[in-house]
């Protein structure tokens, strides 16, 4: 039997009627404060997360699905050449800037049929502000963009944790002079996130919130941290050894349990920051008490990617267990510009469907965010099948759930189809039916039957929805 690969899982009803319950309300959330959706490709370019999330992340460094997509083949690359000319033509200062050393290097000299790496996105902000460069996202001044759809890391499985996972995440991005740059638009997020919980139904969730200063402060944090690691890094694990030469602000990310004691006695973030990184994290603070936010702070939330500036946070949830980080997030202003784009100061956050999911079944079930049929029509003998057909097709038109029996099924088989599905009416159509043009009506709970005019079906059903 082939099974769905390691880390990977099918969604299947009635759990994907809480899916979708989910996706239905955060999509309403997200128009009430002015989002837009974006949707990016699955996969980008290997070079977009080595630069976006960081060559010593855990995720670039071990979790990516990479591989060498096939070399173009002569007939593309000379179709790629054929855009540089017409591009040449219509502009020219681009034409000025054609160099024919290059451009022999890349279209004509043996060789070049390079093969190009290509990965999964483990994450969807780096391909979101590739976009942002790429079609110039700036002329639109602020953007407020959120996505839906899967995302891609090679990590251990375990409950809660996938290697096929789901993320709603929305990001607000654009030039400093549209107001990315202010704490409003981190509390805004925040206060967002709140309501987005609140209203798909999960309770009992905790903010936590921390600023990670910008790179100058990061850069005297990580030095402090290197030197506090140096006489206890050999009793810490071989990641954390690692790390601590590396980029020593990572050793937070560490989940071994020997290593808390140690980490809990490194200095901290908080520390380190300059004063107008520290004016930002206040104001956002004073905005979520304005709005009864609550929020915890958290010196060692230092999240697990490169390009955060300023606010980091979280939000757990208890249900969850050891994966008990619902969805995090932060402020990335130097990311566009590790990209090759523009000064871009942004915020935004990831929520991890599948947790999100998880904490809902504890209170709601997936059934009963299930539409149930309105009524199973039961078509009663030969040539019924296509009067039955008529009717359902009428009634769907009215957005009536409809499901349609067979002419071959004897009453008894229609009617315990119709209870197994748990539909409200069962609708029986047979020669005499169809001769009066009136049609037997049951309402299964209730066992009351009626005989109804085909023109008053439909709202017949919708009364006693
Ligand atoms: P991150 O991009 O690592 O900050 O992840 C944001 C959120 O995505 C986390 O808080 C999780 O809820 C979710 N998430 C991350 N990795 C996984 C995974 N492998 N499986 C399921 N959810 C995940």
């Amino acid at each position: 039997m082939i099974k769905s690969p390691r880390g990977t899982r099918d969604l299947l009803p009635p759990d994907t009627a809480l899916w979708n319950f989910v996706e239905t309300a955060v999509r309403d959330v997200f128009r009430a404060y002015n989002f837009h959706e974006i949707r990016t490709p699955i996969f980008e370019s290997t070079e977009l997360f080595a630069r976006g999330v960081g060559e010593d992340t855990d995720i670039v460094g071990k979790e990516m699905f990479t591989w060498e997509d096939r070399a173009r083949t002569w007939i593309e690359q000379l179709a790629g050449l054929d855009e540089v000319i017409v591009r040449a033509r219509q502009d020219p200062a681009y034409k000025a800037s054609l160099d024919t050393v290059k451009l022999f290097e890349e279209y004509f000299a043996p060789g070049i049929l390079k093969a190009q790496s290509l990965t999964l996105r483990p994450e969807n902000t780096a391909g979101v502000v590739r976009a942002y460069i790429e079609h110039k996202l700036w002329d639109r001044g602020l953007n407020k963009l959120f996505y839906i759809g899967p995302q891609f890391r090679r990590e251990r499985p375990q409950k809660g944790r996938y290697r096929q996972f789901y993320q709603i995440g929305a990001e607000i991005i654009g030039p400093a002079a549209a107001g990315s740059q202010s704490p409003a638009r981190d509390a805004e997020i925040l206060e967002l996130l709140a309501t987005l919980l609140d209203r798909v139904g999960i309770k009992n969730w905790t903010l936590e919130l921390n600023s990670v200063g910008c790179p100058a402060d990061r850069a005297k944090f990580n030095e402090a941290l290197r030197q506090a690691l140096a006489p206890v890094v050999d009793k810490m694990c071989a990641d954390c050894q690692r790390r601590a030469v590396t980029n020593p602000l990572r050793v937070f990310d560490c989940k071994v349990p020997e290593d808390q004691p140690i980490i809990e006695t490194l200095p901290t973030i908080t520390q380190f920051l300059d004063e107008a990184c520290r004016t930002h994290y206040a104001e956002v603070k004073e905005i979520l008490n304005a709005v009864h936010i609550p929020y915890v702070e958290n010196q060692r939330l230092v999240r697990g990617l490169d390009y955060y500036t300023r606010t980091a946070f979280e939000f757990t949830h208890g249900a969850l267990g050891a994966q008990n980080a619902i969805l995090g997030g932060g402020r990335y202003d130097g990311l566009s510009e590790a990209l090759g784009g523009p000064a871009a100061p942004g915020i935004g956050f990831a929520i991890g469907e599948d947790r999100l999911v998880l904490s809902l079944m504890e209170t709601v079930s997936a059934e009963s965010v299930m539409r149930k049929p309105d009524v199973y029509i039961a078509p009663l003998g030969a040539g019924m099948n296509r009067e039955a057909a008529r009717l359902a097709r009428e009634l769907r038109r009215h957005d009536l759930v409809v499901e349609l029996g067979d002419e071959s099924f004897r009453l008894k088989k229609s009617f315990e189809a119709a209870d197994k599905i748990g539909a409200r009416y069962i609708l029986i159509v047979g020669g005499d039916e169809v001769a009066a043009n009136a049609f037997a009506l049951k309402h299964l709970a209730s066992g009351e039957q009626v005989t109804v005019p085909r023109a008053e079906l439909a709202q017949r059903i919708l009364q006693t929805k």
